[in-house]
């Protein structure tokens, strides 16, 4: 017979199902040794007298048995994954005679240049570090350490491209970045839009998606004294779907 169950008095039923285990196997012994027919043990235990409780219970509780069942767990598991990180970067570098002054690797004039094992280019550092930070990776130090003649005057952009490959090993892109340059002097405004440029492409972004703000600090502490610069960065990464 073919009909429409009133639904009031139905529940969806989920596993696990709970017993005492003599009851249990008291159950499933007679249900085989008499060829009871039934679709779950609750079923087979009321047939036996037992009194059969609900719990509440909730939809992710999924109950895992054909392979479909398996890759709708895994979907879920992977919605839940977040597909976006913030990280963030900090870097410090002296100002000293004799050294030229990079800057998101643009060569900038200016009498003094930045003190440091690499070409000391405090920006892309900052945005490396954001970058790693953004995924758990620690910071530059660990990656390229300052004792390894292999990074004695290294192209910081180039490492900062090393960076991006790290990321993408692992599943994420950039998807924003935004920097802040400390810095008394030189003005930095005439190289802003070849410093953005530079960092967007080793990023693989619109230059839009970079950001570059520049400010002195009214002569206050060691970069107003023109003693080094500082750098500030905040990376947005992105899940490669
Ligand atoms: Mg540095």
């Amino acid at each position: 017979m073919e009909a429409t169950e009133d639904r009031s008095r139905l529940w969806l039923v989920q596993t696990p199902q709970a017993f005492r285990a003599e009851l249990l196997q008291e159950t499933l012994r007679r249900a085989r040794s008499e060829g009871w027919q039934a679709t779950d043990e609750a079923s087979l235990v009321e047939r036996m007298g037992g009194e059969v409780r609900l719990v509440m219970g909730e939809r992710h509780n999924l109950k895992v048995t054909t392979p479909e069942d398996l890759r709708l767990v895994r979907g879920w598991l992977a919605g839940g994954e977040p597909a976006w990180r913030v990280g963030q970067g900090l870097d410090v570098h002296r100002l000293v005679e004799g050294r030229p002054l990079i800057l998101a690797g643009v060569r900038i004039p200016f009498s003094r240049g930045l003190e440091g094992h690499s070409d000391a280019d405090v920006v892309a550092h900052a945005v490396m570090d954001a970058l790693l930070s953004a995924v758990g990776l620690g910071d530059i130090g660990q990656h390229f350490p300052d004792h390894d003649p292999a990074y004695a005057g290294a192209d910081s952009l180039a490492l900062l491209g090393r960076v991006v490959e790290m990321l993408a090993a692992r599943g994420w892109r950039p998807a924003q970045v935004s920097v802040t340059c400390l810095a008394q002097a030189p003005r930095l405004a005439p190289y802003r839009e070849q410093m953005r440029a530079n960092l967007a492409r080793v990023l693989g972004l619109e230059a839009e998606a970079v950001n570059l703000a520049a400010t002195t600090s009214e002569g206050l502490g060691f970069t107003g004294r023109g003693e080094g610069m500082a750098a500030w960065a905040t990376a947005v990464v992105k899940a490669d779907s």
